[in-house]
């Protein structure tokens, strides 16, 4: 036995995979994975959502003082800023897409079209057939969403009056004019599916995790990027489920803050 026994570090280069977060846009074909989901509170910060602390969360704190001096009135205060569950789960993303030759962009159809460019790239994508997307990504929204799918998933029933369970048929997602997306059953989309465990991502390291002091900086406008950039570069194996699996690297961040965006709609 050595005479100084260390704990095995984790560096966070292995475990964490950047997840892939399903951007809902137009119309998409999802099978939810039969997988636990992950429900986080989260604040919104300068339109970035992050996970509330619970006890010691600034944001809390502060937001009781925000409701103390304004009763009536503290929901308009600036820095009030409430909680909001969120619940991230494991889908298989089968929306036909024309993935981009140029630059890998998935594009999907808007309404019933595709149109002529990438989206991303602008390279002209006409002659690429689409092929739904395959790939296994987080599905993270709100309460409201999340009932729409519970109601769909106990609503659609066997001859036997049993549950056939939402893990077993597609759901269509459309988005509406509104910006709200809207999941449909697609029960003749009932194939099975088998997904490696490997492929399904850790949903506890979804959310954004700050420092109670970061999560100030945030709110009062510094960027996501400049505050991780602050952190030293000794510290980072400490922020592998901050970044959602990336490394310190400025693209990195950006592309989170990107991601969150995207989340927003
Ligand atoms: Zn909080
Ligand atoms: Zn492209």
């Amino acid at each position: 036995m050595s005479l100084i026994q260390f704990e095995k570090v984790n560096t966070g280069e292995v475990t964490f995979r950047k997840i892939d977060f399903m951007k809902l846009t137009s119309l998409h074909i999802v099978r939810i994975l039969n997988a636990p989901s992950y429900t986080a509170v989260l604040h919104w910060l300068n339109r970035i959502p992050v996970k509330c602390l619970g006890d010691g969360c600034p944001i809390c704190v502060q937001n009781k003082s925000i409701i103390a001096d304004n009763p009536e009135t503290f929901r308009k205060v600036s820095t009030y800023s409430r909680k909001a569950q969120t619940f991230y789960m494991n889908v298989l993303d089968r929306t036909p897409a024309k993935v981009c030759p140029n630059c890998n962009h998935e594009n999907t159809a808007i309404g019933n079209r595709f149109s002529a460019a990438c989206g991303e790239c602008n390279s002209l994508i006409t002659d690429v057939k689409p092929t739904p997307v395959n790939k296994v990504k987080v599905l993270s929204r709100g309460v409201t969403f999340g009932e729409d799918l519970n109601g769909i998933h106990n609503s659609n029933l066997a001859d036997d009056g049993s549950i056939i369970g939402i893990h077993n048929y597609d759901v269509q997602i459309i988005v509406g004019s509104n910006k709200r997306p809207f999941p449909q059953e697609l029960l003749n989309n009932n194939d099975k599916i088998e997904i490696d465990e490997s492929e399904l991502f850790d949903l506890e390291s979804a959310p954004i995790v700050l420092e109670p002091d970061e999560m100030l900086d945030l709110q009062r406008g510094v960027s996501l990027k400049d505050i991780f950039a602050a952190r030293s570069v000794s510290d980072t194996e400490d922020f592998g489920p901050a970044l959602n699996g990336g490394t310190l690297e400025g693209e990195t961040t950006a592309k989170i803050e990107e991601n969150v965006l995207n989340l927003l709609g």
